[in-house]
């Protein structure tokens, strides 16, 4: 392939040619293969058709006049189907009356060259509708891993607000400890006054910055359990 006819980067474009005429066909097939390009080539419009819409091409190449269904007839087709929308298309016509031209842009041709289009022409426009289409293509790969990282971090965020959550709830539960943050006082069992035996502290609360500490105290004289809550400086006989 030769570096100066090279049509497009990335991956080979395929380019469909409509054309009656096999000798025009033939010289498009090889300028275009020349350029580094796949060429499908079909006689006439409605084997274009079948072609563009079964597998939608990087561009069309079309001549204006073409058995049963002409070129203008083709891109406007093209255009009315979600495949083909934004495949890009080249019009040759043999027409230079401004209203046929006019006709060709409505019908959706991108560009419109009037034969005999020199060929070096022709690839310069092919090239510009190839690289457009390229760039769109990039832009929107751009776009849609921009929205995937997007994504990405709103779902990190979510799950590093959700193990925080866990974590408070964790450090909200109450947790039993026999070295308690506070020291558990000297008491005396309210029932029989005999020296209560300290057992175990638990410390919890609402939230981590208001804990709470109760301490669990057993009378030796078998009157019960009971629960000093540091907070109210209360004694009460546990359940
Ligand atoms: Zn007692």
């Amino acid at each position: 392939m030769d570096p100066q006819f090279a049509i497009a980067r990335g991956p080979t474009p395929r380019v469909l040619v409509a054309d009656a005429d096999a000798e025009t066909r033939s010289l498009y097939r090889q300028t275009l293969h020349a350029a580094g390009c796949d060429v499908l080539e079909a006689a006439d419009g409605r084997d274009a058709l079948a072609k563009a819409l079964s597998r939608p091409p990087s561009l069309v190449v079309t001549e204006a006049l073409l058995p049963f269904i002409d070129g203008y007839a083709l891109c406007a087709l093209l255009r009315h189907d979600s495949g083909t929308r934004a495949v890009p298309i080249l019009m040759v016509t043999a027409e230079t009356r401004p209203i046929e031209l006019a006709r060709a842009r409505a019908a959706g041709a991108n560009v419109v060259l009037v034969k005999p289009a020199a060929t070096g022409l022709l690839l310069n426009e092919m090239r510009r509708l190839l690289t457009q289409t390229n760039e769109l293509r990039g832009r929107s790969r751009a776009i849609r891993e921009q929205v995937a990282a997007q994504l990405k971090k709103a779902a990190d965020l979510i799950e590093r607000s959700a193990a925080h959550q866990r974590s408070l709830a964790r450090r909200h539960e109450r947790y039993a400890t026999r070295t308690p943050p506070f020291r558990p006082p000297q008491l005396v069992c309210p029932v029989c006054e005999v020296p209560l035996h300290y057992e175990q502290s638990h410390i919890g609360g609402v939230s981590s910055h208001q804990t709470e500490q109760w301490d669990r105290f057993s009378c030796t004289a078998l009157c019960g359990t009971f629960e000093y809550r540091h907070r109210t400086r209360k004694l009460r006989k546990s359940t």
